[in-house]
């Protein structure tokens, strides 16, 4: 029995307090299944002045014959959608006119957009050298072989880089490339995996021995710290920052990811040896230019990251400029500010000033003591302003359970989950049975840039599996089915950027969306890690195509 019936089973079981959701998702599955994808039409016309000005009403593109999950409160899948300046204008039933692009998916699965609702994309789009992402392979030839491909576009020299989302732990071989298998690329190589590792190659090695950088026979580079702030000061300028920037955005369009909200860095004036560090004031900029020019591939959210101390004098040194000097929740539909996280720093005072601002604030938290502290120090801010209309996050929470569910459930916090594929351990959570069937609100989010993989399929694959990378067991019972993850990292993941109108393929939402290479819900679990995208439309650009359909 394929795993779809089981997800389907469990979605008709309805033992969930998402029962809403649930009984309208095996309705919408029946109904698709029953009758064609015909019941699921809804009205067409283009949505009150939606969609970019500007762009030619002609500018019309509709998908035909796929299998496509909206994720709509009713769960629908429809066989066709149409786009229009930017929007979705028909879902079902679609009646293109003359002259409109149809592109025939042949079956295809189609998924909205991804949202991640919290990673570290600003610090991948900073990082010097080429920036090669190397999440969608698996073995350490494919890895060489991906790194040897990218030397075309980098000049003799240069460097080819990767540094934060890789790790050992996606190779079959459990390892990064040696020293020598990185020589058969004819650039200076140097990869810095999260969670620790690093290898370079010989031109590396030659480039960086004059900074007092070793690397060894194997390929390990020592000291890291001063490895990778050599490579920022001698490497980073305007333009090749941008450049990373447009290659990180684009890259992961790859997997579907349509919207990325970052939650910041470490913030150090100059260049630093930290993996998570970046100048939390200019690391923004690089994006910022790209959306000035029209060429940004996903969208990209803002989150700002203070750590001021609670005892600092005066007080709150960042966090308080940053939130009379700034805006929340301001910019377009591409790029655009939101709250402050993942640390909100200054204590109890950090958390008073934001919710006096009437902004988010953003706390992560590794550990139940952790997220303890959080919830009783939101109680107290809580009891003198009110939190529960400002969206307040509490992400990651590998120790959680369900009185702190409930404390935060009634200040209106929602979680982000995730986070997982590169853990360890036995039960680690974070506890997504627990939190899904929980009435608190809950998203998805990878965490991925610095310390672990952006690559949505990784993730959702230990999600449902309950393994990670290396195949072992981390999350006991506590994993969730196909459908509940991907809920959680589109329509679910609305209320964490604070957008109604993406997350879901609905008339009037942004058309962002994601064709499949195979059926998410039909393939094997061991499948599920290797999906990607054929095709990704954000806002009714095609940015990424493989040129599989149409
Ligand atoms: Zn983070």
């Amino acid at each position: 029995m394929s795993r779809r019936s089981s997800d389907e089973e469990q979605q008709q079981a309805g033992i969930s307090r998402r029962e809403v959701i649930r009984t309208g998702a095996a309705a919408g599955v029946a109904a698709a299944l029953g009758a064609g994808g015909a019941a699921s039409a809804a009205a067409a016309g283009p949505p009150g002045g939606a969609g970019p000005p500007g762009q030619p009403a002609g500018d019309e593109l509709t998908l035909v014959n796929g299998v496509i999950h909206t994720m709509d409160p009713d769960n629908t899948i429809a066989r066709a959608v149409s786009i229009r300046n930017g929007r979705f204008v028909a879902v079902g039933a679609p009646s293109p006119g003359p002259g409109v692009r149809v592109i025939n998916l042949h079956g295809r699965t189609v998924i909205p957009g991804i949202i991640d609702a919290h990673d570290h994309i600003v610090l991948v789009g900073n990082r010097p050298g080429w920036h090669t992402g190397l999440e969608h392979v698996f073995t350490i030839p494919d890895a060489v072989a991906a790194l040897q491909a990218r030397s075309a576009d980098v000049p003799p020299g240069e460097f080819i880089t990767c540094i934060g989302p890789i790790s050992a732990r996606q190779f079959e071989e459990q390892r990064l490339p040696n020293r020598d298998e990185l020589d058969t690329v004819e650039r200076p190589v140097y990869l810095q995996a999260a969670q620790g590792g690093t290898r370079a190659n010989s031109e590396a090695a030659t480039w960086l021995a004059p900074f007092g950088v070793n690397v060894t026979e194997a390929g390990v580079v020592s000291p890291v710290g001063l490895a990778l702030q050599t490579l920022r000061r001698e490497l980073l300028t305007p333009e090749t920052r941008k450049r990373s920037a447009f290659d990180a955005l684009q890259y992961f369009t790859r997997f579907g990811i349509t919207t990325h909200r970052d939650s910041g860095a470490f913030h150090a004036d100059e260049p630093a040896g930290g993996i998570a560090t970046e100048n939390t004031y200019t690391m923004h900029f690089p994006f910022l230019a790209l959306d000035q020019e029209g060429t940004m591939s996903a969208r990209l959210r803002i989150d700002f990251l203070h750590q001021d101390s609670p005892t600092a004098d005066p007080p709150l040194p960042t966090l308080g400029p940053r939130l009379q000097n700034s805006f929340t929740l301001f910019g377009n539909d591409w790029l655009r500010t939101g709250g402050i996280g993942e640390f909100t720093g200054g204590g109890v005072n950090g958390l008073r000033a934001i919710a006096r601002a009437g902004w988010r604030g953003e706390d992560h938290a590794l550990s139940l003591g952790a997220v303890t502290n959080h919830i009783v120090n939101r109680e107290t801010v809580h009891a003198e302003i009110p939190l529960t209309d400002l969206r307040w996050v509490l992400s990651h929470i590998p120790g959680f359970n369900q009185d702190l569910a409930g404390r935060a459930h009634a200040m209106g916090i929602g979680v982000l989950v995730g986070w997982g594929p590169l853990r360890t351990g036995t039960n680690v959570g974070p506890p997504y049975r627990l939190v899904f069937d929980h009435p608190i609100t809950v998203g998805y989010h990878s965490d991925g840039g610095d310390i672990t993989v952006i690559n949505p399929w990784l993730n959702f694959y230990t999600m449902i599996t309950g393994r990670n990378l290396s195949g072992d067991h981390i999350l006991g019972d506590q994993t969730l089915t196909r459908w509940e993850t991907l809920w959680l990292a589109t329509a679910a993941n609305k209320w964490f950027i604070w957008e109604d109108d993406v997350g879901s393929i609905e008339v009037g939402n942004h058309a962002d969306l994601a064709v499949l290479d195979r059926d998410f819900f039909g393939v094997d679990e061991e499948e599920i890690r290797h999906i990607e995208s054929v095709m990704t439309i954000v806002g009714g650009r095609i940015v990424h195509d493989t040129e599989e359909v149409g």
